[in-house]
């Protein structure tokens, strides 16, 4: 039986690991920390539960797909459903945009809280679907990298249908002659962050995101976000793989141009293939001792990172949903803080996750909210976080207390907090990027690395770091195309 080695439990390795074992690999996973997920994680205190990381779910499909290909019931491990609306946005004037799902309603409460015609919105989200069905959606299903993939007819067809706008224009460029309204074209930017990248350097290509938020939906797990790591790290125990945990993998082994299995512990593990779920950048630098290609990941800029507290709140606020935005005044000067001057904006736009709206008396005590409360910031080059936390924290209560007309301070009654550099301890995200690299840049799609080494055979990768991209979606697509990888590998090496 061929034997495959996985590097790091995270969302794309769990993914990663189930493919592999019903392709027919005996698949063992080391993990450096004590449990699965990476960034996908949890912790609970004074009966307020916390996802740290991931808090939008969309495209629950790539997780149906998995268990079916499983031939195992989804709802034995994991339930979901969609929700009404995707995200409350609050402005600095007062004005209040609850989106709803149904984009009828959607475009309705626009006209009416900002003066933008309802029609330009139904025509940007019909857009955004095309150009997600046309392109991304063949884009971010195959490798870019295989020549042979590359100018398969889907592949050269989806180029053909990329519309100037698409490439040449900026996001916001793109939004500004989309809508006419500054509040709404604000809205739209903002999907950017999404894949921790800048609207205003970032390509129109962008504008498929929303798609996926208004045209198909958002989701909340049963259970909360963690609930997806439980769910594919049970699938993949009933899958046979076998997990290793407090096991950091030292190094890769190589001989000859292959690679042969990793090094824990001082120990050699062998193996026919080996996956890396880590950090492409830490991957050649740590595990391949590879300076020359590490540094040439690092031409690629690092997406953005972010400073999160977690806050118990004894109080329920009424005007608050499970998603909610509170717009900085400046969004321009805000991203040009994070990606020009690696700084935090004095004005930050705040979002503020509150899982006990769908789980009341469970996600956090009877009466009370358990606050996700993130801002972006730029990746970690050295800025001193400690200070930072600091002065956040008391910009963001500043902010929300204004908005919300509350006194915040009177209401936490637990707090922790998560900064870029706790990121890349944690995790391994290089300088504690989000979502890996940025896609700030109008070959991003095509620069970020391949799901395969194209220097060390049998040598794959996955996740946010990696082709196709960072967030929950694109990990489990990168697991999918790198299985598909190895099968046409397998299957070349059977036959020559
Ligand atoms: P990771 O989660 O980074 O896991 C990598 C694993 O490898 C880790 O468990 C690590 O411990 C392990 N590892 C590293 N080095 C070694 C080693 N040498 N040996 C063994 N193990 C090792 N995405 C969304 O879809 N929606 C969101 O709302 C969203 N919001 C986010 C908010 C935050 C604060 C963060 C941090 C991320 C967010 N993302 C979101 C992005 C999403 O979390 C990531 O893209 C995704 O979880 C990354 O998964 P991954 O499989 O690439 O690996």
């Amino acid at each position: 039986k061929p034997s495959a080695v996985i590097i790091g439990a995270g969302v794309a390795g769990l993914a990663a690991s189930v493919r592999l074992a019903i392709q027919g690999f005996d698949v063992k996973v080391f993990e450096q920390s004590d449990k699965p997920g990476g960034k996908l994680g949890y912790f609970e205190t004074q009966g307020y539960h916390f996802d740290t990381g991931p808090s939008l779910f969309t495209q629950p499909d790539n997780i149906e797909e998995l268990f079916a290909l499983a031939n195992e019931p989804i709802e034995s491990y994991f339930s979901y459903r969609k929700m009404p609306d995707s995200c409350t946005y609050f402005y600095e004037d007062g004005t209040v945009v609850r989106a709803s799902a149904d984009i009828e309603k959607f475009a309705a409460t626009i006209e009416q809280q900002t003066g933008e015609p309802a029609e330009n919105i139904k025509r940007y989200l019909s857009a955004s679907g095309k150009l997600y069905e046309n392109v991304a959606n063949i884009f971010l299903n195959h490798s870019l990298h295989k020549r042979s993939v590359l100018w398969k007819s889907p592949i050269a067809k989806a180029l053909k249908t990329v519309r100037p706008s698409h490439i040449f224009k900026s996001l916001h460029r793109l939004n500004s002659s989309g809508f006419r309204e500054k509040k709404v074209v604000q809205l739209f930017n903002r999907y950017a962050t999404y894949n921790g990248s800048n609207p205003y350097k970032a390509p129109g290509m962008l504008s498929l995101i929303p798609h996926l938020e208004h045209n198909e939906g958002t989701f909340y797990p049963e259970g909360g976000m963690i609930s997806i790591t439980h769910a594919l790290f049970s699938l993949a125990q009933k899958k046979g793989v076998q997990f290793f945990f407090n096991q950091p993998v030292e190094r890769i082994i190589r001989y000859n141009n292959q690679a042969k299995g990793v090094v824990v512990d001082g120990k050699n593990i062998e193996a026919s293939i080996v996956i890396s779920n880590v950090d492409a950048y830490f991957t050649y630098m740590r595990l391949l001792n590879d300076q020359e290609k590490a540094r040439k990941i690092l031409k690629q800029e690092r997406s953005s990172s972010a400073l999160i507290f977690y806050w118990g709140i004894k109080k329920e606020f009424a005007e608050l949903g499970l998603h909610n935005i509170f717009f900085s005044e400046d969004y321009e000067k805000e991203f040009d803080h994070i990606f020009r001057l690696k700084k935090v904006y004095a004005d930050p736009t705040v979002y503020v996750n509150i899982t006990s709206k769908c789980e009341p008396g469970k996600q956090a005590p009877v009466g009370k909210e358990n606050w996700f409360v993130m801002i972006n910031v730029p990746a970690n080059i050295g800025q001193h976080w400690d200070d930072l936390k600091t002065r956040c924290r008391v910009l963001i209560i500043e902010k929300l207390n204004r908005m919300l007309k509350t006194d915040l301070s009177s209401l936490i009654e637990t707090e922790n907090i998560l900064d870029p550099v706790l990121i890349e301890t944690a995790t391994g995200s290089y300088q504690g990027s989000l979502y890996g690299t940025s896609s700030n840049s109008r070959m991003a799609a095509f620069m970020r690395h391949p799901n395969f080494s194209r220097d060390i055979e049998g040598l794959y990768f996955v996740g946010g770091s990696v082709h196709p991209g960072g967030g929950i979606p694109l990990c489990l697509k990168s697991a999918k195309i790198m299985s598909e990888l190895v099968q046409s590998d397998q299957q070349r090496k059977k036959h020559s």
